[in-house]
């Protein structure tokens, strides 16, 4: 079995994941996490899938652009950044119809991938993005504790690849989690970032081991060199998510792409294992 890695980002600023609600100062910017992770995946030679929040899109669309021209694969990750689970359906298919236009009219082609917000979607909510005509989603997780998530069962999918599910025209990539007791962990994101290294390191194994597709999730916060801004009243949950390893996640990063090669992993695009695994297939 080939052994594929994405690399993905989900692009938004710190105050989408961690503050979408608070009326806090969104002047100062984290998005700079984005150059240090395609300069670093330029160094390597590697292409990834970058979901883009459309309000996001708008304002770096020289960047989005020329991300796209480079060959990685952008896609769509909302207009703002809430979870789809907390709209209506007709609400959720309207905002996403915008987002989508939107971040087409700045590529000037199509946009075939979505990520939702946090993961939290649902099975009816799938068939929106379906029907919005997205080829793709990257929103599946195998079951987690945390109701902030999502379910996806996804009835009448079937799984073609370790990871991948194709109900005939449409695919679902799943994010990579390893079994910890009865719990799945995420191993992307604020994971990576925030619990120990040696444990971080030996569970990423672990899967590796597997030869699973792997997909990773980051953030620009994760990356970002900058300090994170002041939030007044800041409850110390929140305070610990955005604050606990960020001045060691660009080291984390690499060492995870050396991994990877280590293993044998071939890094490609979402769009690119469309390919590999078309929808017909
Ligand atoms: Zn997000």
């Amino acid at each position: 079995m080939k052994k594929y890695a994405v690399i993905t980002m989900d692009v938004e600023d710190w105050y989408h994941t961690y503050f979408p609600e608070a009326d806090v100062d969104r002047s100062i910017s984290l998005l700079d996490g984005l150059d240090v992770a395609l300069e670093i995946m330029r160094k390597e030679n590697i292409k990834g899938s970058f979901f883009v929040v459309a309000e996001i899109a708008e304002m770096l669309a020289k960047k989005i652009r020329a991300m796209d021209e480079a060959g990685h694969d952008i896609g769509c990750h909302n207009y703002q950044h809430l979870r789809p689970v907390t709209m209506s359906v007709e609400d959720y298919r309207k905002q996403l119809i915008e987002a989508k236009e939107n971040i087409e009219e700045i590529l000037g082609h199509e946009v075939i991938g979505y990520r939702a917000p946090s993961f939290g979607i649902d099975d009816d909510r799938l068939n929106v993005v379906r029907e919005c005509g997205f080829k793709y989603d990257s929103s599946k997780l195998k079951p987690q504790k945390s109701a902030k998530y999502g379910v996806l069962n996804l009835e009448g999918f079937q799984e073609i690849f370790p990871c991948i599910h194709n109900d005939g025209c449409f695919t679902e990539f799943e994010v990579s989690t390893q079994k910890i007791g009865d719990m799945n962990m995420l191993l992307g994101g604020g994971y990576i970032r925030m619990l120990p290294w040696f444990f971080m390191k030996y569970m990423t194994q672990k899967y590796l081991d597997t030869g699973k597709p792997y997909v990773m999730y980051i953030h620009p916060i994760d990356l970002s060199p900058k300090a994170m801004p002041k939030v007044k009243g800041i409850t110390l949950d929140r305070y610990l998510r955005t604050h606990i390893g960020r001045e060691n996640m660009v080291w984390r990063f690499k060492q995870v792409i050396e991994m990877l090669k280590k293993n044998g992993y071939e890094f490609v695009t979402f769009a690119e294992l469309l390919k590999l695994y078309p929808a017909e297939a």
